[in-house]
C-alpha cells in the first residue's frame, strides 16, 4: 500500500519494502538507515535477495511489451503528471534527500526543482523519438528504394545510481527509459534509498502500468551484479564511480553499458579576469554538498600575475560559510556520507601538506563535518590532485599560461568537465580545442548542468551521454526500413 508506505518528509521510522511488479513487498532480511548527520534512525531497509532481483527482473521483462505498444502521447503524459506530482511534493521531496544524504536544504530544493525539470524534457522528449530518411541512391544500386530508420526500445534498463543525487539521476535514467518505451528496474545508492520508494510512489500515481518500473534496494556487489549478469536486461544505465562502473562493462557481456563516472574537475583562470563575480561562484563549485558532486571545482590553476588576490579573497569567502544541520536553510555545508569519507578527507589533505601543499584553510573535521578546505601549490601525484576528492578540498595551483593549465587538466585519468575564465577569445577557443573532456565550460566553473543538455566525459570518467534525448539514444535500438519501388 503506497499511502502506508509514505515517508512524511521521511521522518517516519517505517519498515520500508521493495516495490516489483506494482506491489510493495517485504524482504527476508533488513537494515537500519541512519542519518550521516545526526545518526537518527531514519528507516529499515529491505536487502533483496538474488531471487528478488530477479523477480523484479522478470516483472519489468514481463511488462515490456506493454510500454513498447504504448503510444507516445501516454508516455508523455505519464511523465508529465510524474512531474506535476513531483512538484506538488516538492518539500517534502526536498526533505527527505535533505534526512538521507545530508544535503543541506537549499541544495536539496535545487535538486527537486531540477528532477521536475528533468521529467518535463523526458514529457517533451518521448513525443519526438524519431528516426531519418535515407536516400539510398546516393550509393549505385539503391535507385528505386528509400529507407527510413526507426528508434525500438531495447526493453529492460538496469539502472544502478549513486547517493549524491538520489532523485536527479536516478530522473535521467527513468525519465528517457519510461520516454522511450522501456522499463526498468533501479538498485538506488544503499545510503539513499528513500527517494527511489518516493519515485515508485509517484510513478504509481502518476497511472505508469505495473513491472514497468521497479526498485531493489540492498548491497551493490549482491543485487547489482545480479541485474548486470541477467540476459532478460538489455542496458545499464550506471552513474557512480569509475571502480565499479569499470567492473560492471567487464562482467556486463553483451548489454549495451553507459557509464557516468568520476572525474577531479578543474578551472583555469587568466590573467586581467575581474575577481568579483567569480570567487562565489567558484566557493560554490568546490564545496557545495561538501564536494560530494562529480562535477565538484577540485583543481584551480590561477595565473601568477592574480594569483595572491584570487587566494586571499577565495579563502575569506570560503570562511564565511556555515556548517551544520542540513534541514537548516542557513546551512552551506553538513556531515559527509559517511565516517570514512571524513577519515579518508583529513588523510588526504594530511598527505598533500607532507608533499609540501600549503593549507591556506581548513583541514580539519567536527561531528562528520570536514571544513572547506584551501590547499596551495599542490603536487600533481597528490591523492587531492590526481584522485577525485569527493569532498570539501580545492586546490589552487600558480600557472605562468594557459598553456600550463591546460597541460594540467589534461594530467589526469578523468575528463568530464573543465572551465576557463579568460577575456581573450584566441585563449578560450584554444581552450576548447585542447582541452580533453566531455565538456568545455568558458567564462564559467566546471559545476555547471541544465538537465537537457549532453553530459557525460572521457577517459575514466565514462562512455555515453545523458541528457534526455542523448539517453535515448542509448536506451533504444536503431532499426532500418528499406522499401524497394522497382
Ligand atoms: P558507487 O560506485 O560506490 O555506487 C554507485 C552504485 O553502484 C550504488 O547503487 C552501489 O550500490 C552500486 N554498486 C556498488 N558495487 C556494485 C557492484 N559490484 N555491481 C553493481 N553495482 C554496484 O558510487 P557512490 O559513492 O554512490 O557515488 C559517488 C561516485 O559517483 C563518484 O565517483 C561520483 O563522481 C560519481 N558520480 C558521477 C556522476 C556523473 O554523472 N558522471 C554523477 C554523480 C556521481
Amino acid at each position: 500500500q503506497p499511502q502506508s508506505n509514505r515517508t512524511k518528509g521521511g521522518s517516519a521510522k517505517v519498515k520500508k519494502q521493495l516495490y516489483i511488479g506494482g506491489k510493495w513487498v517485504d524482504s527476508g532480511a533488513y537494515a537500519p538507515l541512519y542519518s550521516p548527520y545526526s545518526g537518527v534512525l531514519l528507516a529499515e531497509i529491505p536487502l533483496a535477495t538474488k531471487e528478488e532481483t530477479e523477480r523484479a527482473i522478470a516483472a519489468a521483462y514481463e511488462a515490456k511489451t506493454v510500454m513498447a505498444s504504448m503510444p507516445a502521447h501516454k508516455r508523455a503524459s505519464i511523465l508529465e503528471k510524474l512531474s506535476q506530482l513531483l512538484a506538488e511534493r516538492a518539500d517534502e521531496a526536498a526533505s527527505l534527500i535533505s534526512l538521507e544524504a545530508a544535503k543541506p536544504i537549499k541544495a536539496a530544493r535545487t535538486e527537486v526543482d531540477r528532477t521536475i525539470q528533468t521529467y518535463k524534457f523526458a514529457a517533451e522528449e518521448a513525443k519526438r523519438v524519431t528516426g531519418e530518411m535515407i536516400p539510398l541512391d546516393a550509393a549505385p544500386g539503391g535507385e528505386g528504394r528509400i529507407a527510413y530508420t526507426m528508434r525500438e526500445p531495447l526493453g529492460v534498463i538496469g539502472a544502478i545510481t549513486p547517493f549524491n543525487f538520489p532523485m536527479n539521476l536516478v530522473a535521467h535514467k527513468v525519465g528517457p527509459a519510461i520516454a522511450s518505451g522501456n522499463t526498468v528496474v533501479l538498485k538506488p545508492a544503499s545510503q539513499t534509498p528513500l527517494s527511489a520508494y518516493f519515485l515508485a510512489e509517484l510513478l504509481e500515481e502518476a497511472g505508469l502500468p505495473a513491472g514497468a518500473f521497479n526498485v531493489v534496494t540492498g548491497s551493490g556487489a549482491a543485487i547489482g551484479d545480479v541485474i548486470v549478469q541477467d540476459e532478460r536486461v538489455k542496458a545499464i544505465s550506471f552513474t557512480g564511480s569509475p571502480q565499479v562502473g569499470i567492473g560492471i562493462r567487464s562482467r556486463a557481456g553483451l548489454k549495451r553499458v553507459a557509464l557516468e563516472l568520476g572525474s577531479n574537475s578543474a578551472l583555469i583562470v587568466d590573467k586581467e579576469v575581474p575577481l568579483a563575480k567569480l570567487i562565489p561562484r567558484c566557493v560554490q563549485g568546490a564545496f557545495a554538498y561538501q564536494g560530494q558532486v562529480c562535477i565538484s571545482l577540485q583543481r584551480i590553476y590561477v595565473h601568477s600575475e592574480i594569483f595572491e588576490d584570487f587566494v586571499e579573497q577565495f579563502t575569506a569567502a570560503a570562511s564565511q560559510l556555515r556548517l551544520g544541520d542540513p534541514l537548516d536553510p542557513n546551512t552551506d555545508l553538513s556531515a559527509m556520507i559517511t565516517k570514512q569519507d571524513t577519515a579518508r578527507a583529513l588523510a588526504w589533505i594530511e598527505e598533500a601538506v607532507q608533499q609540501g601543499a600549503q593549507l591556506a584553510y581548513g583541514g580539519t573535521a567536527a561531528s562528520g563535518m570536514v571544513l572547506p578546505t584551501v590547499l596551495l601549490e599542490v603536487d600533481r601525484t597528490a591523492k587531492v590532485s590526481c584522485e577525485e576528492v569527493f569532498a570539501p578540498i580545492v586546490i589552487i595551483n600558480r600557472i605562468q599560461d594557459v598553456g600550463e593549465g591546460i597541460a594540467s587538466i589534461n594530467d589526469s585519468r578523468y575528463g568530464l568537465h573543465a572551465g576557463i575564465y579568460t577575456n581573450n577569445i584566441h585563449t578560450a577557443f584554444e581552450a576548447v580545442e585542447k582541452l580533453h573532456v566531455g565538456g568545455v565550460l568558458i567564462n564559467d566553473i566546471p559545476t555547471f548542468r541544465v538537465d537537457h543538455m549532453p553530459y557525460g566525459g572521457v577517459k575514466e570518467s565514462g562512455i555515453g551521454r545523458e541528457g534526455v534525448k542523448y539517453a535515448i539514444e542509448e536506451m533504444t535500438e536503431l532499426k532500418t526500413v528499406i522499401i524497394n519501388r522497382t
